[in-house]
């Protein structure tokens, strides 16, 4: 019968059905970081368990690591704090852990792909909500949370209700000046922040098809903004060629065995789904959110639609009718694991080339990874910004979450290429957060204000 990778990916992990009618669910790859460890480990510890997997799980330090200062130890104790008992659990687990020291240390969700850890057809869980970004590669990936990930860790198994698969096809090509961020910040606004509950994503189609590797990872890691709890995109050359000779990846004959497996286990053509969306690419413009959930955005041009008296329109200060455009302010924002691979810098430096930022803009390029980092020293995109008047930083999660030095002071305006624009989320509680691609986040701190950046494309590669 034919069947969707999710169901052959999660009927090749079932241990066995519990009497809760969920799904014991073995785990390929668990994926742990400073924040939601600790208590996992001590209750670990006070059960007299150990580590299962401990060959499974690896580690890294992103959430509360500073990218100005890396030096340990960090000013900030409570930052020290986890860090040092990451270290000190993963020690005593015999856990890899990359700090930041760590040529190998990044955003969980960018290094797992980096390093070839993550592999199509694998079950992933990880400690944080955008673990779907793995998905990109044709893998399941979970966010689950702390006492999930002591199940994990004992276990290596998750106790999961079974999904449907909504399957989301995005035909035909992006006009210039609108990129991947664009095409999932248009597919929540239509489905909902709620449309994905109880349903995995599956995207495809000719525009999917035409992505690398790092636009539908950009795609996949929002999918839990659309309320799916996984999104993925089927195995395909481009995942095999992405993963070739990256260090955790089968070598010689072992990946060709593994292509082979790899490719048995895509959704197969007749499979039937629980539902069908289309998009059309080309009706896709640049997109910015306006609100206080991803779901509330428009395409660069359009008039905010929507009650006035909804908390999101008083909380951010703009009205119905008003227009995102002309926007001017405070912050820009370039990273994470939305929109921090290098791919992106890329994306951002070709806007920003020749130009300077605001005289009343704080600007901010965050690597997703010391790798990407490295790379884009390599190519130069450091001088680019640097020149331009950005701060270039170390890699870490950095202002997506303001649980680092990285902080939005009281209303600041921020043009982010993050994923999450919720009330307090990059460390202020009146902190406000627009979402956009990176090139969109690089022509915002160029003019000061949000902008159209087909307006800045002029002289810039296609
Ligand atoms: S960049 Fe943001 S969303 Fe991604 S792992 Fe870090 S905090 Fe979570």
């Amino acid at each position: 019968m034919a069947e969707t990778l999710f169901h052959k990916v999660w009927n090749a992990h079932a241990v066995r059905q519990l009497p809760s009618g969920q799904t014991q669910l073995f785990v390929g790859l668990h994926l742990v970081h400073e924040v939601t460890t600790p208590q996992a480990f001590d209750m670990l510890r006070q059960h007299g368990w150990t580590v299962a997997y401990p060959d499974r799980t690896f580690g890294t330090i992103d959430h509360i690591v500073p990218t100005s200062v890396q030096r340990r130890p960090f000013l900030d104790v409570m930052a020290e704090e986890m860090a040092t008992s990451l270290e000190r659990n993963c020690r005593d687990a015999g856990i890899p852990l990359w700090t930041p020291d760590h040529e190998n240390q990044g955003i969980v969700h960018v290094i797992g792909p980096e390093l070839g850890l993550t592999q199509p057809a694998m079950t992933i869980a990880c400690g944080d909500s955008h673990t779907s970004t793995h998905g990109a590669l044709g893998a399941i990936a979970f966010g689950i949370g702390t006492s999930q990930v002591r199940d994990v860790l004992a276990s290596q198994c998750l106790a999961l209700d079974p999904l449907k698969v909504r399957r989301i096809d995005i035909n035909g090509r992006l006009n210039p000046g609108v990129f991947a961020k664009d095409v999932i910040l248009t597919i929540i606004r239509r489905l909902g922040v709620q449309g994905g509950v109880g349903f995995a994503y599956e995207y495809g189609g000719s525009l999917i098809d035409a992505m690398t590797i790092d636009e539908r990872m950009t795609i996949c890691n929002m999918s839990i903004e659309g309320g799916a709890r996984v999104g993925y995109v089927n195995p395909d050359a481009k995942t095999f060629e992405f993963l070739r000779g990256r260090p955790f990846a089968p070598q010689g004959a072992a990946f060709d065995r593994a292509v082979n497996w790899w490719k048995a286990m895509a959704s197969d053509s007749g499979a039937a789904y629980d539902d069908r969306v289309t998009f059309d690419a080309a009706a896709i413009e640049p997109t910015v959110t306006w609100g206080i959930n991803p779901g509330q955005s428009v395409a660069i041009n359009e008039p905010l639609d929507g009650d006035a008296n909804d908390e999101a329109f008083e909380f951010m200060g703009f009205r119905p009718g008003s227009r995102i455009t002309g926007t001017k302010i405070d912050v820009a924002f370039i990273g994470s694991c939305t929109n921090g691979r290098l791919s992106d810098l890329e994306a951002a430096a070709a806007i920003v080339r020749g130009h300077r930022v605001a005289p009343h803009v704080k600007a901010l390029v965050v690597p997703g990874s010391r790798a990407v980092s490295k790379a884009a020293e390599a190519r130069g995109l450091n001088d680019v910004f640097t020149a331009a008047g950005f701060e270039w930083r170390g890699a870490g999660c950095s202002m997506c979450l303001g649980m680092n030095p990285d902080k939005l002071e009281g209303r600041q305006l921020c043009a982010s290429s993050s994923n999450r624009n919720f009330k307090g989320r990059m460390g202020s509680p009146t902190g406000r957060t627009l979402l956009m691609s990176p090139a969109m986040v690089a022509a915002a701190a160029i003019a000061g204000e949000v902008v159209d950046v087909r307006t800045m494309l002029e002289g810039v590669p296609a």
